[in-house]
């Protein structure tokens, strides 16, 4: 029988040096709570001693797990792969450098027990202030998503089961989950955390995740507002062009018939090109309907919470 209530999930890519500290601590803090629990460590193609030193906790400890991957997929796949083996009631999900403290994991499981599904970490100190690009970036996905959170990326988090079960993550979208987990109805609320700095090694990720970050916001506000009407967005545009573009053309036409001959060759050309790409943008609105109406897999649409009969 499954009475795990707790899976604490963590993503490790070359972390060798953290793990002692990190499973001592762990065992520490997770032993005094009293419940049952696991700890899936996800290696994510790591090429130091991250999986030599998690198998000997493993040997020592039955509650660490290892899920080992062939090589380096991503810190998505890392949460997808630990949430499918995960059995917890409640799945904490957690950084393996340390930035995380697990002695602050009771933390989220008081907050849940409020009723949320997913409590999100807010890194307010540590490093002194967070960067500017950061706060622009959190301040940006909260404005399109509509929730109000300060740091949609901490990775210190704890969710019911059910919602990490439901996500669907790949790519880089773990940095939006909680802007996912909202769109499917969830309740969602934030804790301050403190946010450490790493103590040995160095991130993963370089300037270039700001970049990545503001395309991904694009696809969360698609996968999240759009999929399921794409020719409402396309279309938007597509009908702006097209009659801009017709009406431009008509202006022409009416002034050149008043006048005897058509001028405005620019303006002409103009009003021409914003018809074509109005065309076309409605045309793609009606082939993504076309390919969201023909999807097999329809199960994510919606979560029936209680069924009355
Ligand atoms: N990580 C991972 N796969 C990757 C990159 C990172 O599993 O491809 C892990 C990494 O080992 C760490 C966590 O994800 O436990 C966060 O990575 P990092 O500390 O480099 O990110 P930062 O804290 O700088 O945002
Ligand atoms: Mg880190």
């Amino acid at each position: 029988m499954n009475n795990t209530k707790l899976s604490v999930v963590i993503p490790v890519y070359n972390e060798g040096e953290s793990i002692p500290e990190l499973c001592d601590r762990l065992q520490k803090i997770l032993t005094s709570l009293n419940l049952n629990y696991e700890v899936i460590f996800v290696d994510d193609g790591s090429t130091d001693k991250t999986f030599s030193l998690l198998k000997e906790r493993h040997n020592q400890h039955n509650k660490i797990k290892i899920l080992h991957f062939n090589k380096n997929f991503g810190k998505a796949y890392a949460y997808s792969a630990g949430f499918a083996s995960a059995k917890g009631e409640i799945i904490i999900t957690m950084d393996g450098d340390l930035q995380d403290a697990p002695e602050e994991i009771p933390n989220f499981l008081e907050k849940m027990k409020e009723g949320y599904d997913l409590v999100s970490g807010w890194k307010y100190t540590g490093k002194g202030k967070r960067r500017f690009s950061s706060k622009f970036f959190n301040f940006v996905t909260s404005f399109f998503t509509k929730l109000p959170l300060h740091d949609f990326n901490c990775p210190f988090k704890a969710y019911r089961q059910e919602v990490a079960k439901n996500l669907h993550i790949y790519g880089e979208l773990h940095r939006f989950i909680p802007a996912l987990a909202y769109w499917k109805g969830y309740k969602i609320t934030e804790i301050k955390v403190e946010n450490y700095p790493r103590k040995y090694g160095k991130t993963k990720y370089g300037f270039g995740r700001f970049i990545k970050g503001f395309l991904d916001l694009i696809t969360v506000i698609f996968l999240t507002q759009y999929i399921k009407r794409p020719l409402h967005f396309f279309g938007l545009f597509g009908l702006i062009f097209g009659v801009g573009g017709f009406c431009i053309d008509l202006a022409i036409t009416v002034e050149g018939l008043a006048k005897g001959k058509i001028g405005h060759q620019a303006l002409l050309l103009l009003g021409l090109f914003l018809i074509v790409i109005g065309i076309q943008f409605v045309f793609t609105g009606l082939l993504g309907e076309m390919i969201y109406s023909l999807r097999e897999t329809k199960e994510e649409e919606h979560i029936v919470k209680q069924i009355v009969e």
